[in-house]
């Protein structure tokens, strides 16, 4: 019999998202622009809370370049982005032609470190005359960062932060959103992350007049005129009505995901409790309400005597998917001969850590198959 598979994070739709797209063929609004992106825009700033301003664009990453052209980055500018994460939060440094200075991580929310942060800050003055022009920080896995620190740094040297929380979405640090830390925050809908809009994110910031000056550059930069005008290079970024609409849905279903993704979290926690040398990655919950996006789990390879990937084959052998953490971008290929400043925080982690099935559609039943299968390969090392 084929075993049911069981995915890392399916995109899970709410019923809704139907209907907002129907609305939007039937009053012709197939166009880009139209009610549902503002009726998205305006629950995502409801739900942020603090005084924030959204835009729907047509990806994170696209967030992420507007927030850097809006800083002004670029040649001969340096920015600073946590080095554990995805490529996409570096790679518009590198559009802006830029230069990134990668930071390593500490080990309670495997976030950027905030010592790391300032000696990188200082260091770089020191070599090049001048501060990085930006600051740019992760939310791993939905765990907030250490903000309380990160902000205070990023005062005193009077360098911007952008806040990446693409996978962050409903997390909290200290009863605040993420994505309201930085001067800019970054939101994610792609297909695997907590809503999806079938591909899309969002640019929040602190006023309208940034909100629109968003809006205008994500719209090709066309100045108001009656015939196509242009001072400035523009940008096709948008998100569209169509998409919009899925995200309208999705808003309505993100409180239960979210319960379930910490519901699962937890469930994880419970039946790995008791095996020795497997540990849930957590924090203090009244600091660091993450949503849990993934749950992550290292591995005691000493203890076990086998490694992250040895489950992840195991568990892909019975149709289950699991994935190795991200590879430190200081150690990519594309990016490594980039000035980093680390202390192998985030390549001892990627050495050991392994992302679990965590998606809201799971069964309690599914969660128990997995760590089964994982109890299996770990008792069947012993046996041999
Ligand atoms: C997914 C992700 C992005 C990019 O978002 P897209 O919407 O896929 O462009 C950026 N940063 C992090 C940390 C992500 O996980």
């Amino acid at each position: 019999m084929e075993l049911k598979k069981i995915w890392l994070s399916l995109a899970q739709m709410g019923g809704q998202e139907q209907q907002y797209i129907h609305d939007a063929f039937d009053k012709n609004w197939i166009a880009p622009l139209g009610p549902n992106v503002t009726g998205f825009e305006q629950d995502l700033k409801d739900y942020l809370g603090e005084n924030c301003h959204v835009t729907a664009l047509s990806a994170g990453t696209a967030a992420l370049h507007l927030a850097m052209v809006q800083l002004g980055v670029g040649l001969g500018d340096e920015v600073i982005c946590q080095s554990f994460t995805f490529s996409a939060s570096a790679n518009p440094i590198i559009y802006q032609n830029a230069t990134p200075i990668f930071v390593d991580s500490e080990p309670e929310t495997w976030n950027i470190s905030p010592t790391l942060l300032e000696k990188a800050i200082i260091d770089r003055k020191i070599k090049t005359g001048k501060y990085p022009k930006a600051i740019i920080i992760v939310d791993l896995y939905g765990m907030p960062a250490k903000m309380d620190e990160i902000t205070t740094i990023s005062s005193t040297y009077n360098i911007p932060l952008i806040e990446d929380a693409a996978e962050a979405l409903g997390s909290e640090y200290k009863g605040r959103k993420c994505g309201t830390f930085g001067e800019y925050g970054v939101l994610s809908f792609n297909g695997n992350k907590i809503i999806t809009t079938s591909g899309g994110g969002a640019l929040v910031c602190k006023s309208r007049e940034r909100a629109q000056q968003t809006i205008f550059l994500a719209t090709q930069a066309k100045e108001n005129k009656p015939y196509y005008h242009h001072k400035e290079i523009g940008y096709n970024y948008r998100l569209s009505n169509i998409c919009a609409g899925i995200g309208r849905g999705q808003m309505k279903v993100l409180p239960g995901h979210l319960l379930r993704r910490r519901e699962i979290h937890s469930l994880y926690s419970e039946l790995l409790a008791d095996v020795k040398g497997i540990s849930v990655m957590q924090c203090n919950r009244r600091t660091y309400n993450s949503n849990y996006w993934l749950t992550c789990i290292t591995v005691n390879s000493e203890l076990l005597n086998i490694t992250a990937d040895n489950i992840r084959l195991h568990l892909d052998s019975v149709n289950i998917e699991s994935r190795l953490l991200w590879k430190p971008l200081h150690t990519q290929p594309v990016f490594e001969s980039y000035p980093a400043y680390t202390d192998g925080t985030s390549e001892g982690l990627f050495q050991i850590g392994l992302c679990l099935p965590s998606g809201p559609s799971l069964t309690n039943e599914d969660i128990e198959r997995v760590v089964a299968e994982l109890k299996k390969r770990i008792q069947n090392h012993k046996c041999q």
